[in-house]
């Protein structure tokens, strides 16, 4: 298939090469997250990254074969499953889709909008649709998840038991009066529940393939999955998915992006001059486990900004 003006396709190896140096030696600059133990023992060096092209092509750099949880980036991939599921007016009954300047745990932000989470990248928003999964008990919800997400993805994600035992290690109390408000306001039967699905889905793991192909389901949306349901989470993504830093972010990079607290990263890399996402280039997954300020991961920011500064992926 011939992607028309598709510069990622015209990428070098050695271009790629220079930038992801660049992005291994910023990342230092980086912190580890402390509030989940095993996430604040990972390696600040652990580095992977997969540039994946609509024909096919692949560039991957670093340690390939590592395995590293979703945490965050698990979000648009939970709302494209309820879309596809139940359809977007049960789903936006139970979840806005205004981007928020408050952390991505904010109670205030719940409080200050009656209990309505304001959009499905926030820890309210997301533990509302874990809410939503279907499933008896949390780990039949994250599994169904699971399963239709390797089968439409072609990836091999699995849940990281260990990591969540780490999670549920520590007490996570803001997330507890998340959930409590959301059943307050009526967003959510059983608080119980829908925290011990999203600290499920939050672990699902994989390798950087398996991340590059999550970015592919959302950039190719092959059939079934709806073209709209796509474009739908891609645009949370582009207004909601880095956090503080999302408004920022959609200005100076303009890509489809979503990161978590684990250092993943995965964007959807549009055609050139289009917000079709049907007919995307392709997608970049990153995994570099230093944050920045606002929870980002160091290596992937910088990466994407060069390549939107270098390549105008906007178009
Ligand atoms: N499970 C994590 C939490 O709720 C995910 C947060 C994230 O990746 O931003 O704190």
């Amino acid at each position: 298939m011939t992607v028309p003006n598709s510069r990622l396709l015209n990428l070098t190896q050695a271009q790629l090469k220079t930038w992801v140096v660049q992005a291994q030696i910023q990342s230092q600059r980086g912190q580890l997250p402390e509030y989940i133990p095993l996430l604040a023992q990972a390696n600040p060096f652990w580095f992977a990254v997969q540039f994946q092209c609509i024909d096919g092509q692949v560039h991957q750099f670093g340690n390939i074969t590592l395995l590293f949880p979703l945490m965050s980036v698990v979000k648009p991939f939970v709302l494209l499953f309820l879309l596809e599921q139940l359809g977007a007016e049960a789903v936006f009954s139970r979840v806005g889709i205004e981007p928020s300047d408050e952390p991505f745990n904010s109670l205030k932000q719940l409080q200050a909008d009656q209990g309505l989470p304001r959009n499905p990248m926030l820890n309210s928003g997301a533990i509302a649709l874990a809410s939503l999964l279907p499933g008896e008990n949390a780990h039949s919800r994250c599994e169904s998840l699971c399963l239709w997400l390797n089968h439409h993805s072609n990836s091999q994600l699995f849940l990281d038991e260990s990591m969540l035992s780490s999670v549920r290690s520590v007490a996570n109390e803001r997330n507890r009066a998340i959930a409590t408000l959301l059943s307050q306001s009526g967003y959510l039967d059983d608080v119980e529940l829908a925290l011990d699905t999203y600290n499920h889905v939050c672990c699902l793991s994989g390798t950087i393939a398996d991340l590059a192909s999550l970015g592919m389901l959302l950039a190719q949306c092959q059939k079934p999955i709806r073209l709209e349901h796509c474009r739908t989470v891609n645009s949370l993504m582009t207004t909601c998915g880095l956090y503080q830093a999302s408004r920022r972010f959609a200005v100076e990079v303009g890509l489809p992006t979503k990161s978590g607290v684990s250092g993943a990263m995965v964007s959807v890399v549009p055609s050139q001059g289009a917000i079709a996402y049907g007919t995307a280039q392709g997608a970049i997954a990153c995994y570099s486990p230093p944050l920045d300020q606002e929870g980002n991961s160091v290596a992937g920011v910088f990466l994407l900004q060069q390549l939107a500064q270098v390549l105008n992926l906007k178009g």
